[in-house]
């Protein structure tokens, strides 16, 4: 690895703020991770990670690149209490017309709270002899001529100090203040691309027992655009379910248990709806997270000062439909160490094109699935619309056929670009799919089709 200087700061020290500092240990002497937060030695949700108190699946992809920079990681998340499951055999994913086609594959994520996921990744790194942790403090670039020349950090008490840096990589979240800064400092904020989604998460825990949800470790019912509400049920350490509902356009699922029952009831997935009446939940009042749009940063189209570097979800924060925020924070990780290993020159313009990228075909597929639901405003190009409508016929397709849910769950998994959905294998078997059912349809021999707002389902008392 090339040496780039001697030290790095790393402002936010949430999961994309770690891996980066994980990675410029190869190419500084030393690691500085700034954090606003207090940072506790046990899992527990934080205020400057909110979305930490609700379901995060952690994709097989984003695993095996953890556990390639952090050696045995899965194996210590397993040791707190973390499950392993295999996105496909163990993922149980409802699209109104039923559950995508399960069976064994290699593609193996971890499945635990959000804070059981990020103090994992922070004990390891925080043991790397070149990393030092400064928290809880807030900091803010600055600026030399065109170049960021290191932090003023604010610990909190009055005044401040400034610490130098060769490298200052922003972790800091979607709320990351660079777009300010930039313009405090008479420079072009980056332009944005954003989608208002206007999505909600109310979040519960509830005991979990053996044979639940048809034996999934992972249950996603999908939001249809009749239907504007999902939710996404996660096995978690301590034999508990994590359950996440909510909606699009400003609906919010109810926080109390009874409300909470019957918005899960109104889904439609009877198996589901049954636990979450059957049994009292872990907290009497939910977590409630609300994500007003999606919102892209290019900064690949502007001049950054030299030696900043934006990662994570200061860069691209996305609606986590696919679960695939923290797996893109990691392949960042990758971009930024391959960005490193060409030395120092020109290395924010460098990284940052590589950074972006990583977020291309994630962002692209959660606008995809935003824009198919009519309560989400903004235009829809042909492209979206066509591509929207055929991957409608291959998720149907694939309720059948487990090949089409492999290829689908390796595009969501990030192993493949979404236009391996295209290739002439899988357009094929979609199309011949799509034939049979009509032909089936019209021959009056077909299942009777699910009805708008899913199959019904009794509604318990008292919900
Ligand atoms: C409701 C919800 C559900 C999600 N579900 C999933 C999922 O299932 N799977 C998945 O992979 N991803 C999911 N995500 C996305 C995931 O949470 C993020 O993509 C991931 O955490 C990467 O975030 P980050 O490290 O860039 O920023 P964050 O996790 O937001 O962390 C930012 C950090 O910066 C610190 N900070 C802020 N300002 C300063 C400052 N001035 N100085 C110092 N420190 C500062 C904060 O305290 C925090 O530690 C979900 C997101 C949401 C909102």
């Amino acid at each position: 690895m090339h040496r780039i200087g001697s030290r790095a700061v790393v402002l936010g020290a949430s999961m994309a703020g770690l891996l980066a500092a994980r990675v410029l240990t190869e190419a500084v002497d030393e690691v500085v991770l700034v954090e606003r937060d207090t940072l506790s030695a046990d899992p527990v949700a934080r205020r400057g990670v909110p979305q930490s108190r609700h379901v995060h699946a952690f994709l097989g992809r984003g695993r095996d690149v953890v556990d390639a920079l952090l050696p045995g990681l899965s194996e210590e998340l397993v040791a707190d209490g973390a499950l392993l499951w295999d996105l496909h055999g163990e993922g149980r994913f409802e699209i109104g017309v039923g559950a995508l086609a399960r069976r064994p594959s290699d593609m193996v994520g971890v499945m635990a709270s959000r804070p059981l996921i990020e103090r994992g990744v922070r004990r390891r790194v925080l043991t790397l002899p070149t990393v030092r942790l400064l928290s809880p403090v807030a900091a803010e670039p600055v600026l030399a001529a065109d170049r960021v020349t290191g932090v003023r950090l604010h610990p909190g008490t009055p005044g401040s100090e400034d610490l130098g840096a060769d490298v200052l990589v922003d972790a800091t979240g979607r709320g990351s203040h660079t777009p300010a800064w930039l313009a405090a400092h008479g420079r072009p904020p980056p332009p944005e691309s954003s989608v208002e989604i206007g999505l909600s998460y109310t979040t519960a825990s509830w005991p979990r027992l053996p044979g639940d949800l048809g034996g999934a470790k992972a249950l996603v019912v999908a939001a249809r655009p009749e239907r504007p509400r999902f939710a996404g049920a996660l096995a978690v350490e301590g034999d508990r379910w994590l359950i996440s509902t909510g909606g699009y356009g400003g609906l919010v699922a109810p926080a109390d248990p009874p409300g909470f029952r019957a918005f899960i009831a109104s889904l439609g997935i009877a198996d589901l709806s049954e636990l979450v009446h059957a049994r009292e939940p872990l907290e009497t009042v939910a977590a409630v997270h609300r994500i007003p749009a999606s919102t892209r940063r290019h900064y690949e189209r502007i001049r950054l000062p030299d030696r900043l570097v934006v990662t994570g979800d200061a860069l691209a924060a996305f609606n986590p439909v696919y679960g695939q925020g923290m797996t893109v924070a990691a392949l960042q990780a990758l971009a930024l160490r391959d960005a490193l290993q060409d030395g120092p020159d020109d290395l924010t313009t460098r990284a940052t094109r590589r950074l972006s990228r990583v977020v291309d075909d994630a962002w692209e597929l959660a606008r995809a699935a935003d824009l198919e639901l009519p309560v989400v405003p903004g235009g829809r190009p042909a492209a979206v619309r066509l591509g929207n409508a055929y991957l409608d016929l291959l998720t149907t397709a694939a309720v059948t056929d487990a090949d089409l849910t492999a290829a689908f769950v390796r595009v969501v998994n990030l192993l493949d670009r979404p236009t391996a959905l295209f290739r002439p294998r899988v357009a094929a078997r979609v199309a011949w799919a799509t034939v049979r059912r009509r032909r089936t349809a019209a021959a009056g021999t077909a299942p009777v089709p699910a009805e708008p707002g899913g199959p019904r389902v009794p509604t318990p008392p008292g919900s």
